[in-house]
C-alpha cells in the first residue's frame, strides 16, 4: 500500500471515511459548483440515500460550503444511488 488514506467527515453523520469513499461536492473558486474534482472549498458526503436525504433537508452542504446548492447538484448525487431508477426497475 503506497498511498496513505485521507479521511474526511460527512456533512450529515459526521463520520470520518476515507476520502476516496465519500461524495465530494466543491464550490469552485472560479465560480459555481463540481461534483468529484475542482479547486476550491469541499464538502463530503457518504454515498448514501440516508445521509444525502438528510444533506438536502438540513443544508449541510449549504452550511459547509457557505453558498447555495443547485437542486442539480442533489439530482446528479441521487442519479448515482439509483441510474435506473426513472425505468422503476426493481430487480438486481
Ligand atoms: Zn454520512
Amino acid at each position: 500500500m503506497s498511498s496513505k488514506a485521507v479521511l474526511r467527515r460527512c456533512v450529515t453523520c459526521r463520520e470520518l471515511l476515507d476520502r476516496q469513499q465519500l461524495w465530494r461536492v466543491i464550490r469552485l473558486a472560479e465560480g459555481g459548483m463540481a461534483l468529484d474534482q475542482g479547486m476550491g472549498r469541499s464538502a463530503y458526503l457518504c454515498p448514501s440515500q440516508r445521509c444525502l436525504e438528510e444533506a438536502k433537508r438540513r443544508k449541510r452542504l449549504q452550511k459547509a460550503l457557505r453558498c447555495q446548492v443547485a437542486d442539480s447538484i442533489y439530482a446528479a448525487l441521487e442519479q448515482r444511488l439509483h441510474p435506473t431508477s426513472s425505468a422503476g426497475a426493481e430487480a438486481r
